[in-house]
């Protein structure tokens, strides 16, 4: 049985609609194959193929990807490359084709089930009736949880809301919409994030900040991350690893590890470090000579 509550959330894209049959692929892999270093994200052969009308589309062809557990990972590439299907059968949104996705030990569906996963996507999809406090309060319905005493403030504050908690998501900007989004899919305090090109509609200027804002807010509490994204500055500013993927078919084409240090400062991004993983992404998105896109 679907809650209201459950089936505003689905609408919201929160939450992943309840598992159709067949039965999840997802779930099927014994823990003993998964080797030991993979131990955040762990894609195996994971691979998706649409059926539009007699057309066959391999959004992503078989992918092997894996990190450690509290690692930030960024998927990079042109729009169309399968960015957000790999995140969306991660969420549970998308069956995969083949293949084989857990994180942090757990099938998606686990991760789902014990409030582990903060989702976040480019459209805030805000229940437009609903309040911010009200909005943010939603993954926690959901899973019958009641808010620590204090939570959904502290979180207001943590990204910057505060005096807009009875404000409708009509009466905000772009920008704060994406936070409310971002505190909604901190209020589980998740162990997992998804986040799908979150600040991919706002300006550059509010991006920057709110990515700033981002690493923060993860630094404090480092969830094993996936996110995608086409820039590659904010790839590189947050990721510990940056896999680069290439359309037609969808798969990851390298896969770079950022060894900048941490806490990251928006300074670190004139660095000459900065630049050559900037220029070393932008020439395998585009080839040596390439143009950017940024
Ligand atoms: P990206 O996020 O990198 O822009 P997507 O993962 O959204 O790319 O899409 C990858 C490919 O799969 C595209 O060619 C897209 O048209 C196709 N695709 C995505 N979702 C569907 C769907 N539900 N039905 C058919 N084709 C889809
Ligand atoms: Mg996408």
């Amino acid at each position: 049985m679907t809650t209201p509550v459950e089936a505003e959330a689905q609408d919201a894209g929160v939450v992943p609609p309840p598992p159709t049959s067949p039965a999840r692929v997802l779930a099927t892999r014994e823990p003993a194959a998964v080797p030991q270093a993979a131990t955040g994200l762990n894609l195996q052969g994971l691979s998706k193929t649409f059926t539009l009308g007699r057309k066959q589309v391999q959004a992503l062809a078989p992918t092997d990807l894996g990190t450690a557990q509290g690692t930030f990972l960024s998927l990079l590439g042109p729009s169309g490359c399968g960015k957000s299907t790999v995140l969306r059968i991660l969420a549970g949104l998308e069956e995969p084709t083949s293949g084989t996705a857990l994180i942090n030990g757990m099938s998606t569906g686990e991760t789902q089930r014990e409030h582990h996963l903060g989702i976040a996507f480019q459209d805030a999809a805000l229940l437009p009736w609903r309040t911010v406090e009200s909005n943010i309060r939603v993954p926690l319905e959901v899973a019958g949880i009641r808010p620590e005493p204090g939570l959904v403030e502290d979180l207001i504050a943590l990204v910057g809301l505060q005096g807009f908690e009875k404000a409708k998501p009509a009466q905000l900007s772009g920008g704060m919409r994406q936070r409310v989004a971002i505190a909604r899919c901190l209020v589980v305090k998740p162990s997992v994030m998804l986040l799908d090109e979150p600040f991919g509609a706002l300006d550059d200027m509010t991006r920057q900040r709110l990515n700033v804002e981002l690493l923060r807010i993860w630094t404090e509490k480092p969830a094993t991350t996936l996110m995608v994204t086409h820039g590659i500055a904010e790839a590189v500013f947050l990721s510990d690893v940056v896999a680069v993927m290439s359309p037609r078919p969808g798969r990851v084409v390298e896969v770079v590890t950022i060894d900048l240090p941490r806490p990251r400062t928006p300074d670190m991004m004139r660095t000459p470090e900065f630049h050559a993983y900037h220029d070393r992404l932008s020439e395998v998105l585009f080839g040596r000579g390439g143009e950017a896109a940024e």
